[in-house]
């Protein structure tokens, strides 16, 4: 099996503005935040060192996930935990 990893889009540039919320780490834990807080209309900002989705990224098939009954590949979440946030207006930055 091939893991894709690396940054998954070109972040939107941080330049020298002022956010509402500032995250570290893009995991799951930080992409959740990051969800909310963007619905939420705050200006947010989330820093990610290395790969966004974190360990998940890193990891086979996850089958303790809700809502996905044959369980879904993390590299897979990954992505799909990403483009849900910025979706919804989170800005990223790899740091
Ligand atoms: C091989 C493997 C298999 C797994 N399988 C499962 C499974 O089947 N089911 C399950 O529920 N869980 C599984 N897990 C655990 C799951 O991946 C973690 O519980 C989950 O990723 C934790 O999310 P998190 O956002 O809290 O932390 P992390 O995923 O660790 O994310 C933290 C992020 O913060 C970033 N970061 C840290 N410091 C900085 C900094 N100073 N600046 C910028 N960024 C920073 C890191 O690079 C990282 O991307 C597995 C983990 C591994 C490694």
């Amino acid at each position: 099996m091939t893991l894709q990893l690396g940054p998954l889009r070109e972040e939107s540039p941080a330049s020298s503005r002022i956010y509402d919320v500032i995250i570290i780490g893009g995991g799951a834990a930080g992409l959740t935040a990051g969800l909310y807080a963007a619905r939420a209309k705050m200006d947010t900002l989330l820093l990610e060192k290395a790969v966004w989705g974190g360990q998940i990224a890193y990891t086979g098939l996850v089958e303790n996930y809700p809502g996905f009954p044959d369980g879904a590949m993390g590299p897979d979440l990954a992505v799909w935990m990403y483009d849900q946030a910025t979706k919804q207006g989170l800005q990223t930055l790899s740091t």
